[in-house]
């Protein structure tokens, strides 16, 4: 077995710390989905950027922890929050017709999503199959390559 087929785990909880994101063009069709799913969302920890995570608090009545606007700052956060273990699912609706100051912070944070194993659905059909998972409300140990040979990597041959 080498190292590139060793895995680590990360044990989830019940209660999972779900990060939804959604652009401008797309905050309504989030509003719509969560809505419609409150009662699945209720009883998780919501993380969002910002105004994403305003708007889903004054629709649902339920606490967000409410990060930066995505553009200033906030899709990094969410982000580094995934590399820390901390955020279980990304919910993030982006926009496939527009441009922004800060697709490159759209970049990172899929990709940071997709490094550490992490569920993410990209618009709404994709978010029902997610959250209608009966994995939501169940433990599981997520599953993610083991890095410790990246971290060992030889640097300063002569
Ligand atoms: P916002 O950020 O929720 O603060 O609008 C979302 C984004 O554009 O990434």
């Amino acid at each position: 077995m080498t190292k590139e087929d060793m895995h680590t785990y990360q044990p989830l909880q019940v209660r999972k710390n779900i990060a939804l994101v959604a652009h401008d063009n797309k905050k309504k069709d989030l509003i719509e989905w969560a809505e419609y799913n409150k009662a699945i969302l209720q009883p998780h920890q919501i993380f969002a950027t910002g105004t994403t995570g305003k708007l889903l608090e004054q629709a649902l009545s339920i606490p967000v922890v409410k990060l930066l606007s995505g553009p200033l700052g906030g899709d990094q956060q969410i982000g580094s929050k995934i590399a820390e273990g901390v955020v279980d699912f990304l919910i993030f609706f982006w926009d496939p017709l527009e441009q922004h100051p800060h697709d490159p912070d759209v970049k990172a944070l899929l990709r940071i999503a997709v490094l550490w194993n992490i569920p993410i659905a990209c618009n709404r059909t994709s978010a029902d199959f997610i959250i209608s998972s009966s994995l939501i409300n169940q433990p599981y140990n997520r599953q993610y390559p083991d890095y410790s040979g990246y971290l060992s990597r030889e640097l300063m041959k002569a």
